[in-house]
């Protein structure tokens, strides 16, 4: 068995743990919930009632959830807890977007933004502390892999977005969306994730519809069709490159899975969702290295037959990145191409630009940079 698939197994679905320390609420689907409160002789109604109260009332006090018998308040109070992180920064850009840094309970930080748009607000969450993939132009993969968050801690991220947005009192500050697009490969926290994602899709918590939440990975096949045999949703993939030599170079989990398997990867992801669905593409836009016209049209022959939305992105640079942003028309020009050849093709904004909140910045400027040495010493998926 490959490295891989043993982090996914070896990291299973929250249970659920009665007696010894208070199980955290906030994290458990319809199922997990069910599977608790019949764990404590309760009828499995109690599940979505009080889902209900954490999701869409915002309520974490069990006192207040005056369905509940008061016994059973009591009860709750004692066995379980409704855990959220901490706001440690809250900032708000010029152009509306909001970002915050939470911290959790051991110490560690990560992030969440929230991008306003026209028709939509998308709330783009971490799904691991640091991440272990090292793509070369992501300033998360420079911090290293610390670890994996929770279910609690991924949906804590939406709880918490969305109070503080309903605080706001504004039109159009509502959450339509989310992406998991911020720190981590989402599908090397499988079980974790689709827990989160089934409490966002669910009718008594957040609701949002399978077209609504898109996974983003960069690329770990077999999680992929997992992920395909298990839930409804959206998927988005970083590609980055149209050939496996530069691919290798930006995306070293390429060595692993190359793009002949990522891309029939896609094609069974397509065939298992219904016939409307596309993949989202995510393509980093790096001077000189990737935003040339020969690799436009070696990317519409790589993506021939898959039913596509191609995001080009223009690279965010960071501190030492080593790469620089294609200028506007070598954007334009690349995107051209695609767009001819029938690709749907966006451009995507820079938002948050001011707090930092743009795409790939979320590296957590105060974490400790030693990680990174740590990093560099250690095995990658037998890569190296
Ligand atoms: N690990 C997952 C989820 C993280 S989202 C994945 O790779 O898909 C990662 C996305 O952030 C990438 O697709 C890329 O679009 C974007 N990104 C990372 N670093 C960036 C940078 N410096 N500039 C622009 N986009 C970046």
């Amino acid at each position: 068995m490959n490295e891989i698939q043993l982090q996914i197994e070896e990291n299973p679905a929250s249970t659920v743990v009665i007696g010894t320390h208070p199980t955290n609420l906030l994290g458990l689907d319809r199922a997990g919930l069910e599977d608790f409160f019949e764990a404590i002789g309760e009828k499995k109604f109690r599940a979505t009632q009080v889902m209900k109260w954490i999701h869409q009332l915002g309520v974490v006090d069990f006192q207040a959830m005056n369905n509940l018998s008061k016994s059973l308040r009591n009860q709750l109070t004692e066995s379980s807890c409704i855990q959220n992180l901490e706001v440690s920064k809250d900032l708000l850009s010029t152009d509306g977007t909001r970002k915050w840094l939470l911290k959790l309970s051991d110490g560690n930080h990560i992030e969440a933004v929230f991008i306003p748009e026209e028709d939509r607000g998308t709330l783009c969450v971490s799904s691991q502390v640091g991440c272990a993939l090292d793509c070369s132009f992501c300033s998360t993969g420079r911090q290293g892999f610390n670890r994996n968050l929770t279910a609690a801690e991924i949906i804590s991220q939406v709880w918490l977005a969305s109070q503080l947005l309903d605080e706001e009192k504004k039109p159009g500050r509502k959450i339509t969306n989310v992406v998991l697009m911020g720190m981590g490969e989402p599908l090397l926290n499988f079980d974790n994730v689709v827990n989160a994602v089934r409490i966002m899709m669910d009718d008594f918590a957040y609701g949002l519809s399978k077209r609504r939440v898109t996974v983003s990975t960069a690329g770990v096949v077999p999680a992929m069709d997992r992920l395909g045999d298990t839930l409804d949703m959206r998927l988005a993939v970083s590609l980055h490159a149209s050939n496996d030599t530069l691919r290798n170079d930006l995306v070293p989990v390429n060595k692993k899975y190359p793009l002949k398997e990522l891309m029939a990867a896609c094609r069974r992801f397509i065939d298992k969702q219904n016939s409307r669905s596309r993949i989202t593409f995510e393509y980093v836009m790096l001077e000189g290295i990737n935003d040339q016209p020969e690799q436009a049209r070696e990317l519409i022959s790589l993506l021939r037959g898959i039913p596509t939305l191609m995001n080009l992105i223009p690279f965010n640079p960071f501190e030492d990145s080593g790469y620089r942003t294609p200028s506007k028309n070598a954007v334009s020009r690349f995107r051209s191409i695609l767009h001819d050849s029938g690709m749907t093709t966006v451009v995507r904004k820079t938002r948050g630009e001011d707090i930092d909140a743009a795409c790939g910045q979320l590296a957590g400027k105060i974490q400790d940079k030693s990680r990174r040495h740590r990093r560099f010493s250690e095995p990658r998926f037998g890569m190296e």
